[in-house]
């Protein structure tokens, strides 16, 4: 993966022959629209794109969590107007995609993400246009725009048969007080007294001048309005009143850009129903979330869908194992033909594996005859991913006592060839029953788990101000990694509220001091996720 930043990109040599007039043919072009920010709003087909881009050029409205959706060879560039302190010009943003797109050339694909809709307040037009002119080809894939989603977000349906039939999108970007806008005030007051809605985007600053050009044109100062900041998002907040007020409940609640201003009748709508985001049970929360293997991804997964805002802490990294057992899984690898089943414990297991295979120059060919058992759903799903390979038995569970019971079970082992490329610290219970059953095993280490050194910046900044409203402790040794990695600034957690998945955990957080606020029962994430919100109700 490439990492640029706009100022450090390198200027890219043109392949144009001087003097002839025509460009070699250039890679396409694709505006696409990234959404309002939850990930989950991005098209179906600007999806597509992003997985197929050679170039990505981003910005800070544009969810980061979609950039991890390009490959691997994909090069990103930011282009935000304050990447690294620096603004970056509308025309050099302009002339670099025309660059790239000559530079990756025809069949290539340079994707430019922009928030929201491309066309709406994002100078799409413009880039598009220039790509033309250009002889770049260039399409636009729309997206999901703020101003109608935010409010959304918040409990705001921008049209409502009985109470708003028309809405007008606005930049509130101009001062309209000081006769700079463009904007026609009166009309605008004349809609919205007959129940039209008004949706302001980057207006936040002018928000007073906004209300009093609105009020000063007839408009009455009991007419409702709200804002909504960082909409559909977990970080998302919003206020309402009137023309009169709003501006004092946005500063007393601390409320600032990126925001929408809605205003008109449906500012103060409230239907049982249209609470759908802000109702959510962990909506508002933020939960730092330690991580072991795979566990976190579906934990962070569940709060997520359940409102909260989640951090990942991990405690563990995982690394190569040690030349020896490099040296052996290659040799095992190189002959993976001779094995009846290869048992794969985790998505890194999947990996290492995967790695290695690719390493010794074979390919997912050479194991046509070979037999794979996974534990866990994610652990398939990663070898499918890697290797096109469907795994041939997935327990019920994905813990190695289902595992154990229903293998053994469903195949007799007497005399077959095993291979389990497992984490350094996995314990030997699944290899001793194995090998009890008549398995000809080889237990290869793939990976080795170590602690961190460091948590992530936000994490720790965040706990020490006591922006945290929750920790989750899914093992001893994350509750006792996680301590330790605090170091002095293991206070900040007796500040938070503490859930642990079962009473070992809970062993090790009273022993420090901190014993857990809920427990988990049953002593799984399910449980876990079921604590916090039911002692949030
Ligand atoms: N093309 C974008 C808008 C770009 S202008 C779109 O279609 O949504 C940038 C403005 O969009 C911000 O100043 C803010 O007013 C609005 N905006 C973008 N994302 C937002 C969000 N998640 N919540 C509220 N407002 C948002």
């Amino acid at each position: 993966m490439t990492e640029t930043t706009a100022d450090s990109a390198k200027p890219v040599q043109s392949t144009a022959k001087p003097g002839l007039g025509i460009n070699p043919p250039a890679a396409r072009v694709v505006l696409v629209g990234a959404g309002p920010g939850d990930p989950g709003l991005l098209t179906v087909a600007g999806l597509d794109a992003l997985r197929q881009a050679d170039v990505l050029f981003y910005d800070a409205l544009a969810n980061p969590v979609l950039l991890d959706e390009a490959p691997a060879h994909c090069e990103k560039i930011n282009v935000g107007k304050r990447a690294r302190k620096h603004l970056v010009q509308q025309d050099d943003t302009n002339q670099m995609m025309v660059d790239h797109a000559r530079r990756v050339g025809m069949g290539g694909l340079v994707v430019r993400l922009k928030g929201g809709d491309p066309y709406l307040f994002g100078r799409g037009a413009e880039e598009a246009a220039f790509c033309a002119k250009h002889g770049v080809p260039v399409t636009v894939i729309p997206g999901v725009t703020a101003g109608i989603a935010a409010p959304a977000a918040a409990g705001i349906p921008v049209t409502h048969r009985k109470i708003a039939s028309t809405v007008t999108i606005i930049t509130g970007h101009e001062d309209p007080t000081k006769g700079e806008t463009s904007v026609d005030y009166l009309g605008l007051a004349r809609l919205i007294e007959r129940g039209g809605t008004a949706c302001f985007y980057m207006g936040v600053g002018r928000l007073q001048s906004i209300c009093d050009e609105l009020a000063s044109h007839g408009l009455a100062r009991s007419t409702p309005a709200a804002l909504v900041q960082w909409g559909t998002l977990p970080r998302q907040r919003h206020v309402t009143g009137t023309l009169d007020n709003i501006r004092h409940r946005v500063e007393d609640a601390g409320l600032s850009s990126p925001a929408i201003i809605v205003v008109g009748e449906v500012a103060a709508i409230n239907e049982p129903g249209l609470d759908y985001f802000t109702n959510r049970p962990l909506f508002g929360r933020r939960i730092v979330v330690t991580r072991t293997r795979q566990q976190s991804s579906s934990l962070k997964d569940e709060l997520e869908r359940l409102g909260a805002e989640v951090l990942e802490a991990p405690t563990i990294r995982i690394a190569e194992p040690d030349e020896a057992e490099a040296r052996r899984l290659a040799e095992a690898v190189s002959s993976i033909g001779n094995y009846d089943w290869v048992v794969l414990t985790s998505a890194n297991a999947v990996d290492a594996f995967a790695d290695k295979l690719a390493e010794v120059g074979r390919d997912s060919r050479a194991l046509a005859a070979v037999r794979f058992a996974c534990i866990g759903g994610a652990t398939a799903d990663r070898l499918r991913d890697r290797l096109a390979v469907d795994a041939d038995f997935i327990p019920s569970r994905a813990v190695s006592d289902a595992f154990i019971a229903e293998f053994l079970d469903a195949h007799p082992l007497a005399g077959a060839r095993l291979l389990l490329p497992a984490a350094d610290i996995a314990g030997p219970a699944i290899a001793d029953r194995l090998r009890e059953q008549g398995a000809d095993l080889d237990t290869v280490t793939a990976y080795r788990t170590l602690p961190v050194e460091s948590l992530p910046d936000a994490v720790t900044q965040r706990l020490a101000a006591g922006e945290i409203d929750w920790v989750t402790f899914t093992s001893s040794s994350t509750a006792s990694n996680l301590i330790a990695l605090l170091g002095d600034g293991a206070d900040a957690l007796g500040r938070c509220k503490r859930a642990s998945i079962g009473p070992k955990t809970s062993q090790t957080l009273a022993a420090a001091g901190l014993p857990p606020t809920v427990e988990a029962d049953p002593h799984d994430l399910a449980g876990l996720v079921a604590a916090v919100v039911a002692s949030e109700r």
